[in-house]
């Protein structure tokens, strides 16, 4: 049996290795955080001590982590790094979404000990991390996509190679960066539009319906009680944080200036998003933002 350690059990690897048992792997989970192994427990995964447990002997190694520094933290620095017990031949798919030079670094050091390292950052959020739905976006090279394929079909619907290391990142960072413009004009224009008297559920089929539809709009509204499975609807808890859309952004802004891309859009909304987390807000939503255009009263 293909023995899969998962490392990172959050709002993400949770449900992305739920869904790794539930195919029949063997997972082997580790997280810092002991509630989240016990989640992953009670979803068919056996608990590892240690990161260096789950690791020894697996085929694949997938890390789900915040962001570039835990990643190399994990699999390269520290007191045991990783790739001095992965075994030569297997493959670490790093599903984080972190810089781009870190995952080509951390690539390197891999190929130097005969360890594989893709990165596969997903988009889809938790809700498409549950239903095995995410869109994988991966960097490296032909072989390496092929040999993770059978797991990154599980647990996603749209499998994706960018190009070689760096390049699912880089990918990554042009998407979310998208992501957090459609959604700081999603909330502008609900808000418009509620302060004018119209009904936010009224003006979102009607924007939805219109040229204005776009997928923060479509499935992910951030209006309260619009959508009822919509983190809005449950106070802005779960989903996708401020604080990595933040650091989302903060990639962004690396690739276009090592690039020198002009993205003054992008920057705008990063500018939105950092006032947003500055206000106290990091732990919610990115949904949340819906929150500064309205007044003390919530309209
Ligand atoms: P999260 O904070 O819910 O989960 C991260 C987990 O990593 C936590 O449980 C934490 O305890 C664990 N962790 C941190 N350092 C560790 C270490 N050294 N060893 C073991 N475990 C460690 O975050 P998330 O929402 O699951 O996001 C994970 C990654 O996926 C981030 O890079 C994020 O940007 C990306 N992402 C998130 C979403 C989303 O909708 N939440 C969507 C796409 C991509």
């Amino acid at each position: 049996m293909t023995t899969v350690a998962f490392i990172g059990l959050g709002n993400m690897g949770g449900p992305m290795a739920a869904n790794l048992a539930k195919a029949g792997f063997n997972v082997r989970a580790f997280d810092l955080s002991r509630d989240t192994l016990e989640a992953a427990r009670s979803h068919g995964c056996e608990v590892a001590a240690s990161a260096s447990d789950a690791a020894t002997d697996a085929d694949f190694i997938i890390s789900m982590l915040p962001a570039g520094q835990h990643v190399r933290g994990l699999f390269v620095e520290g007191d045991a790094p990783l790739f001095d017990v992965i075994k030569q031949g297997a493959l670490v798919i790093d599903s984080s979404t972190i810089d781009a030079d870190t995952a080509r670094s951390v690539a390197a050091a891999g190929a130097e000990k005969g360890i594989g390292f893709i990165d596969a950052p997903v988009s889809g959020g938790v809700g498409g991390a549950q239903a095995g739905t995410l869109t994988f976006i991966v960097g490296g090279s032909a072989e390496q996509f092929e040999q993770a394929r059978p797991l990154l079909d599980v647990m996603g619907k749209n499998i994706f190679h960018a190009g070689d290391h760096g390049a699912g990142q880089v990918a990554k960072a042009c998407n979310n960066m998208l992501l957090s413009i459609l959604m700081a004009g999603t909330c502008e224009a609900i808000n418009m539009g509620v302060k004018n008297g119209l009904d936010p559920a009224v003006l979102s089929d009607i924007m939805k319906q219109s040229s204005g539809g776009n997928w923060a709009l479509n499935v992910y509204n951030p209006y309260p009680g619009v959508m009822e499975n919509a983190p809005a609807s449950k106070g802005y808890q779960g989903g996708f944080l401020v604080d990595l859309m933040v650091k989302d952004l903060g990639l962004a802004m690396d690739v276009s200036q090592q690039s020198a891309s002009p993205v003054p859009m992008g920057s705008a909304a990063r500018a939105l998003f950092t006032q947003h987390k500055a206000n106290g807000n990091g732990r919610f939503d990115f949904s949340s933002l819906m929150q500064f255009y309205q007044d003390k009263e919530g309209r």
